[in-house]
């Protein structure tokens, strides 16, 4: 069981994505419990304030730290030997399937979702273990970060995806992007399923998979194989899909 507090001014944004498919039925089962706390109510201004503008000038608004150190503070407990608090910023590390296997074995996670221009750097220094972005772009917030996060990580817990096999097989998991999948009909508008899938070999569609999942990843994501350790069977592979290249380009 994981417990993910989620640190924002919006808790209201959250409702629509963890209250469907596979993370309700996560969180109904009790595999996951996401506790969405308003930033707000750990304000201690007698006007709830939670952001103010920022030393030296400059536009937009940064949330103070009071109300962050608090809410963290309040969270944190001793329950949770492996707990972690997360900060969504577009400065942080990319997120990648590596770290959310990492962070899909702790007991806690709390996140804290930014706004306006960010947060007083002191809440970064101090209560944050860790910072990552989904990706090299601004958004208006960290809630859509946050739920990201949350559904990536949330699907890598035991017992969360269905069938066992789910998750090994995908994209990343693997190191490789997956191979392409089928479904009936076999033929849709002229369009055949490859008949290899229809044969019932199972060695030879574990080839024919192996050899789509390399091909695709040659293609469209040559960094992964670079960081792969490849086994024989995938160099062998591999140099015939470049021959197949070199003699579809002369
Ligand atoms: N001024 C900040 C900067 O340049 O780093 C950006 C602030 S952004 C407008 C407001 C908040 O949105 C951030 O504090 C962060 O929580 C969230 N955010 C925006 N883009 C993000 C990204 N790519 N990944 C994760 N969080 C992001």
């Amino acid at each position: 069981m994981m417990v993910i507090d989620v640190l924002t001014l919006f808790p209201e944004m959250f409702k629509g994505p963890f209250e469907y498919s596979i993370i309700k039925k996560a969180r109904d089962k009790g595999l996951v419990e996401i506790n969405l706390v308003n930033i707000r109510d750990f304000s201690t201004d007698k006007h709830k304030k939670v952001d103010d503008y920022p030393y030296g000038g400059g536009p937009g608004m940064v949330l103070k730290p009071e109300p962050l150190f608090n809410a963290v503070e309040h969270l944190k407990g001793n329950k949770f030997i492996k707990q972690k608090t997360i900060f969504m910023t577009p400065q942080g590390k990319l997120l990648n399937q590596d770290i959310v296997r990492e962070l899909s074995k702790l007991e806690h996670i709390i996140i804290v979702c930014g706004h306006y221009e960010g947060v007083d750097e002191r809440v970064r220094q101090c209560i944050i273990d860790e910072e990552i972005s989904i990706g090299d772009y601004v958004l208006t917030g960290g809630e859509l970060p946050a739920m990201v996060l949350i559904d990536a990580v949330a699907r890598m817990i035991p017992g969360v995806v269905g069938h066992k096999e789910g998750v090994y097989e995908e994209s990343f998991i693997t190191g490789l992007l997956e191979y392409p999948q089928y479904t009936r009909p076999r033929n849709f508008r002229g369009m055949e399923v490859p008949e290899v899938l229809l044969s019932g070999d199972h060695k030879k569609i574990r080839e024919w998979r192996l050899k789509q999942a390399l091909k695709r990843t040659y293609e469209r994501r040559p960094d992964l194989l670079e960081d792969r350790k490849l086994r024989d069977e995938e160099v062998k592979i591999l140099g015939t899909l470049k021959n197949e290249g070199r003699s579809a380009r002369s």
